[in-house]
């Protein structure tokens, strides 16, 4: 112990130095803050000490912005249990360490839920979702939590500042100050070449969201999706929306990969909640037991699977749009099933839930790497870019496991290499600049949701632009004049397959806390406090 709580001892170091993803890198210490005076003298402390820190939630987020050397903050009991909500306004105030659960249980007493739904939702605490912009299968009609985010309370290197949308935050704040002398004038100078940068998806968590700040002027679309580099995040104010009753699903069979852009369109006219995609790779991994009962032969002769959800608020309704998109689908698909009654839809949604624990159990033979796990084009470039990822993996005779968010053109690539072969890391590198150059050049994100981290910061130079570049400098610098929070995330030039926590070159660490982390991954356990063992 260093003093106000921080543990410096290996054992607990070590419990922290990995998150989901790749990476083990071993911080200076941890500590848990329960209270805004906690936070504050922790920040002093790690100032004194000449650390930097890292604010974390449960850790599940995959880039590596959840862990780095400096000191850890583990904001899981911070203000613990603080979530209001408010049904006249239908908005909720919160501690940033709420998991979405807990928040839609709240919210659920008001017939009120948090429409954006990651599928890590179960632990995923609010402060992490809003620092990474996450989204889930909802978010083809709600948006990413961006669209869902009222205020926050940030906690700077010079004190708290407030940012509500549509609000001028305070002018005399030195961030303020700071980002109307350096930061405006820039993103002014360079506004034509700032535009033609950017992507055009329908998902993007690839770096600080400046074309939203141009749009929207709020400094708080700048702080949604920072990824813990801009401050700590103390308190979130967020949007709710009624519940949906009514369900019912529908799953087409697509006999081949290049028929998903109209199909995916025409399924868009019916407004679906969700639409989710399982490529072939993915049913042939995940798909024998879940099909062995359906009888339909799917398996062998599908290019793929779409899964939709159709809610409405009056019974039936959810039926009929979901009936209307099945007739519309004859002719276009191999087989189309629809389910209304409960019982069905979880049996026609188990196969894609399947997926998380199956992958993470895999073991070094065929090790699931979250390396370009996270990548979005435009939808009509979807085939195209499953196309690309199957001949550049082929190439290097690494499998590839592919499914995700079909509507906003959102791909979950895991990529299964053997790493008893001696040059898998060469492989995997040469797939990572394949891959990120097929995305970006068919006018995509390597990131929709999951953030940059560690991973994909090289990646932004040529996703936006410098001019983009020169505008996140000067937004961090605002925000962080002396680097405090989170260094080496978003903004960074170190290898982006350095530190890893497989390989011959990862950190040893005892065996039974290897087992231990090793657990929390493929038994999907993140909502599991790390502090408390020793
Ligand atoms: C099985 C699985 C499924 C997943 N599914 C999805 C999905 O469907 N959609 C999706 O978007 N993501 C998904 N993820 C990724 C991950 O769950 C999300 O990114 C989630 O939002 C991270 O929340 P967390 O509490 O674990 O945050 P962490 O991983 O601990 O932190 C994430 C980032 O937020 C920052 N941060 C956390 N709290 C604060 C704070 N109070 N102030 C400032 N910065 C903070 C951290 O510094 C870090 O940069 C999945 C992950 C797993 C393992």
């Amino acid at each position: 112990m260093t003093g106000a709580g921080i543990r410096t001892d290996l054992p607990t170091r070590i419990r922290y130095s990995q998150g989901a993803g790749i990476y083990r890198i071993i911080p200076w210490g941890v500590a848990r803050p329960e209270s805004l005076e906690e936070l504050r003298a922790l920040l002093v402390l790690a100032g004194q000490h000449g650390e930097p820190v890292i604010p974390r939630g449960t850790g599940s987020a995959m880039p590596g912005n959840n862990v780095g050397r400096g000191l850890i903050l583990d904001l899981t009991a911070f203000d613990a249990g603080r979530c209001v909500v408010d049904p006249d306004s239908r908005r909720a105030t919160l501690s940033p360490s709420i998991p979405l659960s807990a928040l839609n249980r709240a919210a659920r007493r008001h017939d009120l839920t948090f429409p954006v739904d990651p599928s890590s939702g179960g632990w995923a605490t609010l402060g992490g979702m809003v620092s990474t912009n996450a989204a889930g299968p909802h978010t083809v009609r709600v948006g990413s939590v961006r669209n869902w985010v009222d205020a926050v309370t940030v906690e700077t290197a010079d004190g708290p500042l407030v940012l509500t949308r549509g609000v001028e935050p305070d002018p005399g704040h030195p961030v303020v100050v700071r980002w109307r002398a350096e930061v405006d004038p820039l993103i002014r100078r360079h506004a034509a070449r700032l535009e033609a940068h950017i992507p055009a998806v329908r998902k993007n968590s690839a770096g600080y969201g400046i074309s939203y700040y141009r749009t929207s002027g709020d400094l708080l679309d700048v702080v949604i999706g920072a990824e813990g580099t801009l401050g700590v995040l103390t308190g979130i104010v967020v949007r709710l929306a009624p519940v949906q009753t009514d369900r019912a699903s529908i799953r087409v069979a697509v006999r081949a990969r290049q028929d998903l852009p109209r199909i995916i369109e025409r399924l868009r006219a019916f407004d679906p909640a969700t639409m989710e995609f399982l490529d072939r790779s993915f049913l042939q991994l995940v798909g024998p037991a879940a099909f062995a009962a359906d009888g339909s032969g799917l398996l062998s002769h599908a290019g793929g699977m779409l899964l939709a959800d159709f809610e409405g608020h009056e019974a039936g309704e959810a039926g009929r749009r979901s009936n209307a998109a099945a007739a519309a689908m004859v002719g276009d698909a191999l087989h189309v099933r629809v389910a209304t009654d409960p019982r069905e839809i979880d049996a026609i949604w188990a196969i894609r839930h399947a997926a998380s624990p199956i992958l993470a159990g895999l073991s070094d033979g065929r090790r699931s790497l979250q390396v370009i796990e996270d990548g979005c084009v435009p939808v009509v470039r979807l085939a195209e870019y499953l196309d690309a990822i199957d001949r550049i993996t082929a190439l290097e005779q690494v499998d590839a496991v592919m499914f995700g968010h079909a509507g906003d053109g959102h791909v979950h690539v895991n990529l299964l290499p053997d790493l008893s072969h001696a040059d898998w890391i060469d492989r995997v590198r040469r797939i990572y600049g394949a891959v990120s150059r097929a995305v970006i050049a068919m006018g995509g994100t390597p990131s929709g949701e999951h953030g940059v981290g560690r991973l994909r910061e090289g990646l932004l130079a040529e996703l936006y632009g410098p001019e983009m570049i020169a505008c996140f400098r000067a937004a961090k610098a605002a925000f962080d004049p002396d680097g405090r929070f989170n260094p080496g995330v978003i903004l960074g030039d170190a290898d982006p397959l350095a530190n890893l926590k497989v390989g011959a070159d990862a950190v040893p660490i005892p065996a039974r806390i290897d087992q231990y982390l090793t657990a929390i991954e493929s038994e999907a356990r993140w909502g599991e406090s790390r502090w408390p063992l020793h």
